[in-house]
């Protein structure tokens, strides 16, 4: 694939005020390409894994790679627009301490990650506490938070993201997550919101009536200032079905009308709104969707690049 000048990229528009709006994007080639993938889609903030998600093996960023990273990031302007998840291995509730410790190293190495890259923070899956019970684990939760946020050493976000629910599952409701962010004790952590994961875990967000029951309780168990991204993606199953599953924007169970609805609340358009859809289901979050969230969001829609 020929690599994307600014040139050729989707016009960003200046002016208006609203979420800024970007998608997940792929690293192959090196951390450099990723900035590259950002822009051919017209993203304003794009998320990475810096790593296989399934894998515990650390990013050594080559020194010439990093340069060309931070030449990209400059020339494109998305300075402070990067947000790394973690590997989907983390488990910070994890009964066996061997896990919990390797857990702890991995989100301590993507905080040094974060600090290199300029990243504005480092989203994570809390994990399951296989059967123990969340009341259990939360205060060994709490005291990984603050020992990742303490050896990090980066002034970057480490954002509890909510999950869409399975066996052992925590933070699958926002009394969860809620009860987490208290128990790290830290400003710097913070909650990432997955629109799918709400929407799978029984979160009803395609009425009005549901969209303020659920940000109300977002409001009354955190409280919107440790809100720091929405993750935002469609359904492929129902209502409370607790399945990962992710669609394109519009084409799944939630709908447009729920993303608009969303979209109209202020304390939503405050933070980023990042695409992890499929797209056409090889290269994930395209110009198309990121135009259908800009549609939702009441900005104009950006050209295709020729
Ligand atoms: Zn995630
Ligand atoms: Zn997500």
């Amino acid at each position: 694939m020929a690599s994307p000048s600014s040139a050729a990229a989707p016009e960003r528009a200046q002016t208006l005020t609203g979420p800024l709006i970007g998608g997940h994007v792929s690293t192959r080639g090196g951390i450099h390409r990723a900035v590259d993938n950002a822009v051919a889609i017209g993203a304003e903030v794009y998320q990475t894994h810096p790593t296989p998600g399934q894998t515990w093996r650390p990013l050594l960023v080559d020194e010439i790679v990093l340069q060309q990273y931070r030449d990209k990031v400059a020339d494109a302007g998305l300075e402070g627009r990067h947000y790394l998840h973690a590997p989907y291995l983390i488990n910070l509730a994890s009964p066996k301490a061997a896990l919990l410790k390797q857990s702890v190293a991995s989100l301590v190495h993507y905080m040094e990650l974060a600090r290199e890259l300029d990243a504005a923070a480092v989203v994570f899956h809390p994990g399951s506490h296989l059967g123990v019970g969340f009341d259990a684990m939360l205060p060994q939760i709490g005291a990984a938070l603050r020992e990742v946020v303490e050896r990090g050493g980066s002034d970057a976000l480490l954002l509890v993201e909510n999950s869409a629910g399975s066996g052992g599952c925590i933070g699958c409701n926002l009394e969860e997550i809620a009860r987490m962010v208290d128990a790290s004790g830290s400003s710097q952590v913070g909650v990432c919101f997955d629109t799918q994961h709400a929407f799978a875990s029984g979160y009803e967000l395609r009425t009005d009536e549901g969209i303020q029951r659920t940000l109300d309780e977002l409001q009354r168990l955190i409280g919107f200032e440790p809100l720091a991204l929405v993750h935002a993606n469609d359904s492929r199953r129902g209502l409370g079905s607790m399945v990962d599953r992710h669609a394109n924007i519009g084409e799944g169970e939630i709908g447009v009308e729920a993303f608009t609805l969303l979209l109209r609340d202020a304390r939503m358009r405050r933070v980023p709104w990042l695409l992890e859809v499929p797209g056409d289901g090889v290269s994930g979050p395209d110009l198309q969707n990121i135009n259908r969230l800009r549609t939702c969001a009441g900005r104009e829609t950006l050209a295709a690049p020729r």
